[in-house]
């Protein structure tokens, strides 16, 4: 059994969001009560991440945009963008954790003293551009992760893989010139926040390292794997990573209240096999996944349970 490092920390609870949005603190606990009654609870190994320094945030936003967060955070406003990125007083501090536990994820994992991590993080990340919030987004986590690997341990080329019922506009642009990192994502399309065809394709040196899988409304689980077959782990294959770093949202589940993808606990299932067999032929079995999107919190946590009995595998 593969040892599955699960981060998580209580204040995760703390960003709140206001009176009914989807992106909520329920999201995390309910996810922790359903996996506590679990068998695959007590195989994991459970760590508290600490908060991430300034300037590790700093490998991918710049110094004036955290610091603009803190402030809009701390100046009590409710609201970063057009309207659905909303942060409270402690929402920036939330944010550091959520990078913390990435780059812990990504130390322990390129250390050797986990197999992989599955990092339960609030808020997600892989809308948020190197300069702006937004889709619930402050700071890009698996982007974040991506630099540390490189700057801090000498990682080559990563694999960021992105499931996420919704393109990730934020990650595509920190990368988009970038050879030495394969951006992939498969995402409902036409869809929010409209990036995301199949054409868009890097640019300059990173001309072909972003591989973009646009799915028809009403597409499932078969639809995916065909993509996984034909395209996906050929890609991986080409480029053999060093590292696969997983942008994880759930929210292609069918009974996800914002999307209109027909995935379920089995296809989670399905793709994180895929992807575990893909990092045992090139990353050592690396895989640092980051929890993105997912809001019914039922579908949320069975195909969270499902993607960690994969990873354990
Ligand atoms: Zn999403």
């Amino acid at each position: 059994m593969n040892k599955v490092g699960f981060f998580y920390h209580p204040d995760y609870l703390k960003h709140k969001t206001g009176e009914g949005h989807p992106e909520r603190p329920e999201r995390l606990s309910a996810m922790l009560k359903h996996l506590l009654g679990t068998k695959i609870w007590n195989g994991l190994v459970h760590l508290q991440p600490q908060l991430a320094q300034v300037d590790q945030v700093a490998m991918v936003h710049p110094k004036e945009y955290v610091r603009m967060i803190a402030e809009r955070c701390r100046a009590g406003m409710t609201v970063l963008d057009q309207g659905d990125t909303r942060i409270c007083p402690d929402s920036f501090d939330v944010a550091l954790l959520a990078v913390g536990a990435v780059i812990e994820g990504v130390d322990q994992v390129v250390q050797g003293k986990l197999n992989s991590a599955f990092c339960a993080v609030r808020p997600p990340g892989h809308h948020a551009e190197t300069t702006a919030a937004m889709g619930f987004c402050l700071f890009n986590n698996a982007s974040i992760a991506a630099r540390h690997a490189q700057r801090t341990h000498g990682i080559g080329r990563i694999v960021i893989l992105d499931w996420d019922v919704h393109h990730g506009n934020g990650t595509q642009e920190v990368f988009y010139e970038d050879p030495l990192v394969l951006y992939v994502s498969l995402h409902q399309y036409p869809f929010y926040p409209g990036t995301g065809a199949a054409d868009e394709t890097g640019t300059g040196k990173g001309r072909g390292f972003t591989l973009n899988c646009p799915m028809k409304a009403g597409s499932g689980e078969k639809e995916y794997l065909d993509s996984f077959q034909e395209a996906i782990i050929p890609a991986i294959e080409k480029f053999r990573p060093e590292l696969i770093i997983l942008s994880a949202g759930f929210d292609a589940h069918r009974d996800d209240p914002l999307a209109g993808i027909n995935l379920t606990e089995e296809s989670f299932a399905a793709m994180t096999a895929l992807v575990t067999n893909a990092a045992r032929e090139y990353s050592e079995g690396r895989i640092v996944s980051v929890l993105e999107g997912g809001y019914d919190l039922r579908a949320l946590a069975q195909s969270v349970e499902a993607h960690l009995i994969k990873l354990a595998e």
